[in-house]
């Protein structure tokens, strides 16, 4: 039955194609896939020149392809001014304003009435490394069968890196799915027997149920009749409408499915930080969430780490991180693209005087964001009672 439709069908259409699968946007790469239709097994499928060992899972293969070595050396961060700033008080003073306004319970009196006496920069640096990874896994998929080219034996299967699927967005995760050229055949749908059916499960084929006014006795209130069944005691099958079938959801309906190798890519970005300790008192964590300013990028297919920043710190943290990628990323993964940055990130330590006592609180991040713990009049409201 599939060779005559490979001879009557595909004839007409010998062009090979590399036919995207619907697939919109980015996908979760964990969920589950759409559409319902329950993946034949295995040992029904074809056994295709280069797809041998494939399963219906689907691993992620190793990479194939050219060696993955930078190119030439990047010229490193330039020499430049690398003193830093430390914020006004107008700006300490502001963003204090708006940090006591933002909670509902603080007073804004330390914020207006404060003396400052002493801000201290504490300004740090951020280093991030992104690697741009793609990675490929193939397995076995259908769908219904409904006149699509069949191109099973029209030629060998191109290899799975020697498919050419163009990449997203740089630096954005991403997934598609590519049916793998001269895979594809027709098989009988397993699910349904190519019956295209399936037998209804609610009423065994019979069409009709027990009827629930009556639990099928016929009869209501000792003797009167039913009136929901008039007296049978059974009623049409809700589910199937009397049929005793239902439409295979696997096929849906045409008996037949499309049975082909889908290639999976999936593009990842993978992100590696470091903020050096400047032992401010500011916890880390805090800065993670804020904009600092850029000061070096540096783009390529394969980076060189960073080398000769004047804080030590960064040109050790660049060497770890682009060792650790190398290491988890360049055996299993194509790296489309690598890209380094070190920002500054300014932290102020602002110290003031509030009735006689001193206070500190800090001011980080482009956002000039605020942070303390010991805010002087928290619970104005609950003071009044
Ligand atoms: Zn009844
Ligand atoms: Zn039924
Ligand atoms: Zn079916």
């Amino acid at each position: 039955m599939d060779r005559r439709h490979l001879l009557s069908d595909q004839d007409e259409n010998p062009a090979p194609q590399y036919q995207s699968v619907p697939s919109s946007g980015p996908v979760d790469p964990n969920q589950p896939e759409a559409g319902g239709a329950t993946a034949p097994p295995a040992d029904m499928m074809d056994k295709v020149p280069g797809y041998e060992g494939i399963g219906i899972g689907g691993y992620d293969l190793p990479y194939q392809g050219p060696p993955q070595a930078p190119g030439p050396g990047s010229p490193g961060p330039p020499v430049g001014d690398w003193r830093i700033p430390s914020i006004s008080e107008e700006v300490a003073k502001e963003a204090f304003l708006e940090y006591a306004a933002s909670k509902c319970c603080y007073s804004k009196g330390p914020a207006k009435e404060m003396v400052f006496t002493d801000l201290q920069a504490h300004n740090t640096y951020r280093y991030r490394l992104e690697t741009f990874t793609e990675s490929r896994s193939t397995k076995w998929a259908s769908e219904p069968y409904t006149g699509q080219i069949v191109d099973g034996y029209m030629g060998v299967p191109p290899g799975p890196w020697d498919i050419a699927v163009s990449f997203p967005t740089l630096f954005q995760d991403n997934k598609k799915e590519v049916r793998v050229p001269h895979t594809s055949s027709v098989k009988g749908c397993h699910s349904c027997m190519s019956l295209g059916r399936n037998p209804c499960r609610k009423c065994v084929t019979s069409g009709m149920m027990q009827c629930w006014v009556c639990n099928g006795s016929g009869r209501r209130f000792s003797d009167d009749r039913c009136s929901h069944c008039n007296g049978l005691g059974r009623v049409r099958c809700t589910s199937c409408a009397g049929v005793g079938s239902s439409t295979c959801g696997t096929c849906q309906g045409k008996g037949q499915l499309l049975c082909f190798i889908k290639l999976v890519v999936k593009w990842k970005n993978n992100v590696f930080e470091s903020v050096i300790d400047r032992q401010s008192g500011l916890p880390m964590d805090r800065i993670s969430s804020v904009t600092g300013e850029t000061m070096f990028t540096d783009m390529s297919p394969v980076v060189y780490p960073v080398t000769g920043f004047p804080d030590n710190a960064i040109n050790q943290s660049a060497d770890r991180a682009v060792k650790e990628h190398q290491a988890q990323y360049f055996s299993s993964c194509r790296i489309l693209q690598q890209r380094q940055t070190i920002e500054l990130i300014h932290v102020t330590r602002v110290h003031y005087s509030w009735k006689e006592k001193t206070h500190i609180y800090f001011v980080y991040g482009a956002e000039h964001k605020v942070y303390t713990d010991d805010y002087p009049a928290k619970c104005c409201c609950c003071s009044i009672l």
